[in-house]
């Protein structure tokens, strides 16, 4: 079976846990894709209510794990997540309220909203794969319009 995806967390406070798995998350494609949509805050007493059953998401970010009890399938949550689950809890055992060091968040490509665009087309954050399926400016500039720019 799939060893690692459960991980122990005893005695952490889980609204602390929480903010850490919601700090190493990214916001949902739609809050990054609909400019002038702006992404839901931190909520304390919010967190008290979701950490008692299965969160989906929380505050606009995917956090796919149930903290309700002393151990955590984190499978889906690593899976989106800027630094898995078993780090966070390791980080925050040694360091008390001490988080990872998170490594940025990389820009959402704007065409297919994954989260690894390394370049740009047509003045917007894109990801490799669309670069080389759609890497022609103009016909972009066609279809989504001009680049975002200051003029
Ligand atoms: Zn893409």
């Amino acid at each position: 079976m799939a060893a690692g995806s459960t991980v122990d967390i005893t005695g952490l406070d889980k609204i602390e846990l929480l903010r850490a798995m919601w700090e190493a998350s990214q916001p949902a494609a739609f809050f990054t894709f609909a400019h002038g949509v702006p992404a839901p805050a931190w909520d304390d007493k919010e967190a008290e209510e979701v950490i008692k059953r299965y969160i989906d998401y929380f505050q606009g970010r995917p956090i796919k794990a149930n903290l309700s009890a002393d151990s955590v399938d984190s499978y889906l949550f690593d899976r989106d997540s800027r630094v898995p689950l078993a780090q966070i809890v390791a980080s925050m055992r040694e360091g008390g309220k001490q988080l990872p060091v998170m490594p940025p968040a990389t820009p959402m490509c704007f065409y297919c909203q994954c989260y690894q665009s390394s370049t740009t087309l047509n003045g917007r954050p894109a990801c490799e794969s669309c670069n080389s399926m759609f890497g022609n400016d103009a016909v972009m500039a066609q279809v989504f319009g001009a680049p975002v720019s200051e003029s």
